[in-house]
């Protein structure tokens, strides 16, 4: 099944001689259980591609479906209903609220949204990314790696259809980042997740099942079980 898709997409800043065209007719489909990552030069479109099809941002031109909904046909308040409900986001800035505990970062969204996270779905998540004697602690009392931890659990909480991350572990030294893209890659092999991540850093793109390349707002490569040599 496909979790997400961009059909002929396109994206245009700005008007007149300012204009830069973001995005230029891309198309690409994120299959559900898979791990994409998505590379490119700096200014190549990676971010806008992840807003546009994320629901985060509007596009000049093309439809992004989520599951069997065009964001397209959907008002403001629909698409943030669908945000809350069908898509995880995790950011280079863990954007954790620092005087709520783990557990109350964890599901925060979900509180929000006013709906009750699945008891033995939350338990998994949070033994997979190895909480358990944390979820007591604020953000201040955790590591970086922990509190991205934290992230990658609220993303995860509430069953989206996919999670988006736009560079998850650029804060992360090297450890914790793997410890991260580990906990990532364990949800697409053994919950079924579906996650497409934007990252400048080959060591990161190798935890997924394939990459896009995205050179001047067009998709210019894809790679398959990709490794960190085989995508420098
Ligand atoms: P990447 O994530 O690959 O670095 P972006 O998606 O951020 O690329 O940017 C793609 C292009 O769109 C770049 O040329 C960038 O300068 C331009 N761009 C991005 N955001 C804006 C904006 N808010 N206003 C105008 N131009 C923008
Ligand atoms: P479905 O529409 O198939 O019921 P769900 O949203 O329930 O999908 O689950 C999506 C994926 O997560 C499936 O692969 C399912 O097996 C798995 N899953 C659902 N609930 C749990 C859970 N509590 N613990 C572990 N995996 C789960």
């Amino acid at each position: 099944a496909v979790a997400a898709r961009a059909t002929e997409l396109s994206k245009v800043y700005g008007i007149g001689e300012t204009q830069v065209v973001a995005l230029d007719n891309v198309s690409v489909d994120f299959r559900q259980g898979e791990f994409t990552a998505i590379m490119g030069p700096s200014g190549s479109g990676k971010s806008t591609l992840m807003h546009c099809a994320a629901g985060l941002d509007t596009f000049s031109s093309g439809s992004v479906r989520i599951g069997d909904i065009e964001l397209g046909s959907l008002k403001d308040k629909q698409l943030t209903q669908l945000r809350r409900d069908k898509i995880g986001f995790i950011f280079q800035a863990f954007n954790l609220l620092p005087t709520l505990t783990a557990l109350e970062n964890i599901t925060l969204p979900m509180d929000i949204a006013g709906r009750k996270p699945d008891k033995a779905w939350l338990q998994n998540v949070v033994d997979m990314v190895g909480l358990k004697d944390r979820l007591s602690h604020r953000p201040t009392q955790l590591s970086g790696g922990q509190q991205q931890r934290v992230a990658v659990a609220r993303a995860l909480a509430s069953q989206p259809e996919i999670i988006f991350g736009d560079e998850p572990t650029g804060n992360l030294d090297s450890r914790s980042g793997a410890e991260v893209l580990g906990f990532l890659r364990n949800s697409v092999r053994e919950l079924g997740q579906t996650v497409v991540m934007v990252t400048h850093d080959p060591v990161a793109a190798a935890y997924a099942d394939r990459v896009i390349f995205l050179a001047d707002g067009r998709v210019v490569d894809e790679m398959l079980a990709p490794t960190a040599d085989s995508v420098l």
